[in-house]
């Protein structure tokens, strides 16, 4: 008479998962990342702690499509969240913010050194040599950081990253740049 108990709350917990997850790359998905950033915020403000934000959004992923197709451009994003979730802290977090565009939510860290983990990542991601088939790929990524300021609600620390990114895209991709200090 447990089994059916058991099976549901077996079947409860996969649905909770897969409602935070994204199917491809296992990175958390958006909800997730909404959910997260406002505990995080929360946390920050109480504790009196910083906490940053890095977006990075992989370099000429089109162009990667076009070339090699679609199943190698799903193959980079499996294979680079693996690697990414490597190299961060375990109280570090990795989301896919949509397409190839990637959010990690680093508590308990200050802009320099937000900027220096963007780093380790933006290297390590380069230097990632990817087998598809019979070729061998790799990828860049461009990255912004940004911390979260009094008055910060998610949209704005999320847009500070963001242009932060778009200006690593305008100064020539495979780069980090940081939102201006306060
Ligand atoms: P940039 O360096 O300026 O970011 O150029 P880009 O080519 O990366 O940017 P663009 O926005 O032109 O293209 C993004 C591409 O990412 C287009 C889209 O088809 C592809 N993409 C988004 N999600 C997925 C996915 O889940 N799988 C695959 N294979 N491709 C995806
Ligand atoms: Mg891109
Ligand atoms: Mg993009």
């Amino acid at each position: 008479c447990l089994l059916y108990p058991l099976r549901n709350g077996l079947k409860y917990h996969s649905a909770l998962i897969a409602a935070s997850t994204d199917p491809l790359t296992g990175a958390g998905n958006r909800t997730a990342l909404n959910e997260a950033l406002e505990h995080e915020i929360n946390l920050a403000v109480r504790n009196e702690t910083p906490l940053s934000v890095v977006i990075f959004d992989f370099d000429n992923f089109k162009q990667l499509n076009d070339g090699y197709g679609h199943q190698c451009g799903d193959l980079v994003l499996k294979e680079i969240t693996l690697e990414v979730k490597k190299l961060i802290r375990k109280t570090d977090q990795l989301f896919r913010y949509g397409g190839e565009e990637f959010v990690l939510l680093l508590n308990s860290t200050s802009l320099t050194c937000a900027t220096e983990v963007a780093n380790k990542v933006r290297q390590h991601i380069a230097n990632t040599v990817i087998k598809f088939q019979h070729e061998e790929v790799s990828i860049s990524a461009s990255m912004g950081a940004a911390t979260f300021q009094e008055g910060d609600a998610i949209d704005t620390l999320i847009n500070r990253a963001d242009h932060a990114m778009f200006r690593a895209k305008d100064q020539g991709r495979n780069r980090v740049c940081a939102d201006a200090q306060p």
